[in-house]
């Protein structure tokens, strides 16, 4: 596991997946030794393993698993899409040698339903055509038709970079262009980029960044779409970002079920530091299946080769982040936008983002769009855009036999809307006096076949999964909650006090919006829950 490597610990979970490639599984005995081979308490080293979703541990007397294991989403729309279905049929279709995981989203919403045959995705997939992958013994996923470094340099790529690291475009004008542009934080928390530039920029040296590729939420697939496209033009605004806040060294966290992403953006980034070899130090992580690594601060903790925790804060990360360091922690998109902004600001051209935006917003967003429209996908278009926009405009209307009935506006945490509401202008703090967020603006769109409060049955059972347990209001409420959600007429009272509880007391956003997509059906469609109202007094 160490491949001749001094041992580090916060590279104990790289250590594990290369374990865990060589031998299927993680057996409790080589656990053993690779704590006594980095000086780690076994408990430590049992305890990492065991968080991770995509560990197998086999104890002592336990069968391996089978060699193949094959993964069905069973997230909002996969289920949409007949995800338990195709898990139940291919569990007797594909035998005792080869192991059915019903999983959460794998990041590929827009073309569901989808299985994965190793690490090979199987898109709009059906029990046929995964057996034929079983079959035919593909494994890996394909390497994606990207724009490779000689391309993109070609097409005057990476001319802002050198501009900004010869001192030619002053980091003052660039931080200037971000605030100018109105560019925030796009993995979900929207925090203005500049700011958090100065912020970290103003703290004392050695600086960290971190980037967020760990794009989890159901429903969001954009960062993929943006790697698997263009990921030099990402490459690019993460070094500005790095010369001009004076970072010293990277850290890239990728989402597990994004192996051909992981491997492009090794190659891409050797061609980068071969043309630029003073960079400061870049390193991938590879991330092990949990959700809750996409919040900022259990990101880190991975990084350190610990439990995907989120920290207490105050210290924010940017004053106290990456082995204890001040940290510019970004989501990829959000980097992926400062070539575009800044390139025009300081060169005279027309700001992308200015020119842009409808109903009284301003600016460009990415919407990850799925469920029952024609065409899902990215659609990088107007902020403020309203749903009926988006879907008539962008995904060819709905799907033929379909009408709306509603939609998530932000992911499986974002809450629900119903139809009266699809001419909202989506975007930050538009969808507030809704009980709703943009977050990562991944749209799921359901129809009068779909109903919203197995939805929200489905996204709850997804946090009681993913709780990371530490804190006791969302490790017991989540589980509590789904209970009380599978009861054919609901219980609003106890509900919504859970539901204000977890949003009290809970440490991070996992907890505080867990119970969004119920608090959702309470008020937009009650008719499906029979919704009761506790009376005074009642047990
Ligand atoms: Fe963990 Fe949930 Fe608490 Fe967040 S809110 S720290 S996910 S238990």
């Amino acid at each position: 596991a160490l491949a001749g490597e001094t041992p580090r610990a916060d590279r104990l979970i790289e250590y594990l997946h290369r374990l865990q490639d060589e031998h299927g599984a993680l057996h409790v005995d080589h656990l053993a030794a690779l704590a006594d081979a980095m000086k780690l308490a076994r408990a430590e080293v049992y305890e990492v393993a065991s968080f991770y979703h995509h560990f197998d541990i086999v104890r002592a007397g336990e069968a391996a698993p089978p060699a193949l294991t094959v993964r069905v989403c069973e997230s909002l729309g996969c289920a949409m899409a007949g995800g338990a279905e195709l898990a139940a049929s291919l569990g007797s279709r594909l035998g005792a040698d080869v192991r059915v995981q019903r999983v959460p989203c794998v990041g590929r919403c827009d073309s569901a339903p989808v299985a994965v045959v190793g690490q090979r995705p199987v898109l709009h997939a059906d029990a046929d055509r995964v057996a034929a992958v079983v079959a035919g013994g593909e494994r890996d996923e394909p390497l994606p038709d990207a724009v490779r470094f000689d391309a993109y340099r070609a097409a005057d790529g990476y001319r802002l970079w050198d501009a900004v690291r010869s001192g030619e475009i002053a980091g003052d004008a660039v931080v200037a262009a971000l605030d100018a542009a109105g560019l925030r934080g796009l993995g979900g928390a929207g925090f203005p980029a500049a700011r958090k530039w100065r912020t970290v920029a103003a703290q004392p040296a050695p600086r960290l960044m971190a980037v967020n590729i760990d794009e989890g939420e159901p429903g969001t697939f954009k960062d993929r779409h943006y790697l698997e496209t263009d990921p030099h033009r990402f490459i690019e605004g993460m070094l500005i970002a790095a010369h001009v806040v004076g970072i010293d060294g990277i850290w890239i966290y990728i989402r597990d079920e994004y192996p051909a992403l992981r491997r492009l953006l090794a190659e891409e980034l050797d061609c980068v530091r071969a043309a630029w070899p003073d960079l400061p130090p870049i390193e991938i992580r590879r991330g092990a299946g949990a959700y809750v690594c996409g919040e900022e601060s259990a990101m880190i903790e991975s990084i350190e080769g610990k439990r995907g925790m989120p920290r207490l804060r105050p210290p924010y990360v940017a004053e106290v982040g990456l082995f204890g360091r001040p940290t510019l922690e970004h989501n990829l998109e959000t980097l992926w936008w400062v070539r575009d902004i800044v390139a025009p600001a300081v060169t005279g051209g027309p700001d992308p983002f200015a020119s842009r935006g409808r109903n009284g917003r301003k600016g460009l967003r990415s919407f990850s769009v799925s469920g029952r429209v024609a065409k899902p996908g990215v659609v990088v278009t107007d902020a403020g855009i309203t749903l009926r926009e988006l879907v008539e405009e962008h995904c060819g209307g709905m799907l033929p036999g379909h009408e709306l009935y509603g939609y998530f506006p932000g992911g499986a945490s974002g809450g629900m809307l119903p139809a009266r509401l699809a001419d909202v202008p989506l975007d930050f703090d538009t969808l507030g006096e809704y009980g709703c967020f943009i977050g990562s603006a991944a749209i799921v769109v359901f129809s009068q076949h779909d109903r919203a409060r197995v939805l929200a049955e489905n996204a709850m059972e997804f946090f009681a999964h993913e709780s990371c347990g530490q804190c006791t209001p969302c490790r017991v409420g989540t589980a509590k909650a789904a209970e009380l959600m599978k009861q054919p007429a609901w219980d609003a009272a106890l509900l919504t006090e859970l539901g204000t509880v977890m949003m009290d007391a809970s440490i991070c956003g996992l907890g505080q919006a867990a119970l969004n997509p119920m608090q959702s059906v309470l008020r937009f469609f009650p008719h499906e829950v029979g919704a009761t109202k506790k009376e005074e007094g009642a047990a």
